[in-house]
Order: C-alpha cells, then structure tokens, then sequence
C-alpha cells in the first residue's frame, strides 16, 4: 500500500516544491517506487521533474474533473527516477469548477486508489494556499511535511497551517498527522535561524525531522536542467542532505506503520 504526503506550507517560496522533487529522487534512489503529483497551477514540481507541463495532455486538473485515470495522465521521467501526474495553468480553473461538484474535496483521494499497489510513496506537492486543491491533498494524504525557513514569522504562519491539519483530521481525514518539520535553506551562519530553529524544537520537539537542508545554489539550479537537485549534482551539499532527509523520512514512515 502506497503512503500518501502533502509537501504543504501556505506560504509561497518556501521550499515545497524542491522538498517534493528532491524527497522523490532520494526515495528512488533507495529503490523506492514514488509519485508525484503536483496539485500547484504554477507547474514546477512537473518541470522540475524533466516533464515539459506545456506539452502535456492530461494532468492532475483532467484528473481531478474525472476526465482521465491517474493511469492515463501520469508521466515517467526516467532521468528523476520516478512519475509524475502533471499540472500546468489548466489547474488555476479546477478550484471555481470544484466548488459546484459533489465529492469536492475527495477527488484526489479517489482518483488514487487504483494505482495505490503500484508505488511506495506518492508526494504531493501543494499550492501556496490553503485552497480547495490543497483540501484535495490534505484528504488523500496519510501526512503532511512541513518546510519551513527558520525565520522570524515562520512559527506564526505555522499555527494556521496546523490548525487546517488538526480540522481536516477531525472532519475530513481521521488519517492525517503531521510527519515532520523539514527545516530548509539553512545557514548556520545566521544567528537567528539558529534561534527560530531552536525554538521549533522546543515547541515541536521530534516533529522536527533531524535532517538540516542547507541553502545551497545546486539545488536552485537544478530545475532549470529539468532535474532534481539529487539527480544534478547527488555530490552537492544539497543533494546529500535530501538524499539523508530521504533515509530519514522512510525510516520514521517505516516506525509510524509498524
Ligand atoms: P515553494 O514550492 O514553496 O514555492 P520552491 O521549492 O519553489 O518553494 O523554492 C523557492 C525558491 O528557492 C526556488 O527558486 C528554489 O530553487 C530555491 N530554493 C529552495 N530550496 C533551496 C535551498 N535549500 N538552497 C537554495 N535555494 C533553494
Ligand atoms: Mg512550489
């Protein structure tokens, strides 16, 4: 059975799509069978997955309207070692043309289940809002990773966040937890993130996951090559990090379903 995560954080810039792509290449790269879909209109988990979302037919949005199978829509990029249901700025519509629709907020996790046997994982990777398209993740999803940026707002805009979470486990998805705290774009140098992150884990203690992802500007050129940053450059500061934060995640999924 595939254990399903939103790659969330209603704040845009943060990191959800590098998380997505580079978590989903370090899982591949342990033999793990990963999905992507990427649930955001701006389509840069599907490019950055080497998937061209102009020249697509069917993505997640056909998905979503009940137009196509998961089966039909996805795509495989062998250079990322893993698929892609894609997105491009046909998905900016779906949110209007949900709204009218019965089952609105359960499309995605329909439209999953049969292909369900036929990964590991599946990431999602969410848009930068708490919208009826992250509603559709937040109730196919066991979990929620969180990056987030170790600075001085960052724990304010989390309590909205993990509030949506808390509301969609009491009435949506009795599923849903939060799975970690991924602290990103780090600079140790920085007095204060160091600060913001000790306070994370005193609020949050071992929801924050052990792994520490460097900035690092490998990881922000690899889209533009169509790859993630563990494909690019796997000897990179930033591809080692995700490659440990990859172990790091399968291994608390593998103690969560034990
Ligand atoms: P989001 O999906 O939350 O909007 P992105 O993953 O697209 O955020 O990241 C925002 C920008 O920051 C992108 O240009 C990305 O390449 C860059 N970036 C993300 N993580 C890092 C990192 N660890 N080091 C350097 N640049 C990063
Ligand atoms: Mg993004």
């Amino acid at each position: 059975m595939a254990r399903i995560f939103c790659i969330a954080n209603q704040k845009g810039g943060v990191g959800k799509t590098t998380t997505t792509v580079n978590l989903a290449a370090g899982l591949a790269r342990i033999g793990k069978r990963v999905l992507v879909v990427d649930l955001d209109p701006q389509g840069n988990a599907t490019m950055g997955s080497g998937v061209d979302k102009r020249a697509l037919e069917l993505t997640v949005y056909d998905v979503l309207l009940e137009n196509a199978s998961v089966a039909e829509a996805r795509q495989r990029s062998e250079k990322a070692g893993y698929d892609v249901l894609g997105a491009n700025r046909e998905l900016a519509g779906a949110e209007v043309e949900l709204v009218q629709l019965e089952r609105r907020n359960q499309r995605l996790k329909t439209a999953l289940a049969p292909v369900d046997a036929e990964y590991d994982f599946v990431l999602i990777d969410c848009p930068p809002s708490l919208s009826l398209l992250t509603l559709n993740g937040l109730c196919s999803a066991h979990g929620v990773v969180v990056p987030m940026q170790c600075e001085y707002f960052a724990l304010e805009g989390l309590s909205d966040l993990v509030n949506t979470i808390k509301q969609v486990h009491a009435n949506l998805n009795p599923d849903l937890q939060i799975i970690g705290l991924l602290r990103v774009m780090f600079d140790p140098r920085i007095t204060l993130q160091q600060q913001v992150s000790e306070q994370l884990k005193t609020h949050f203690s071992d929801k924050v996951f052990d792994t520490v992802i460097p900035r690092n500007v490998r990881l922000a050129e690899a889209p533009s090559y169509g790859l993630p940053g563990v494909v690019f450059d796997p000897s990179s500061k930033g591809a080692v990090a995700f490659i440990e934060f990859a172990r790091e995640m399968a291994a608390r999924i593998e103690r969560l379903s034990a």
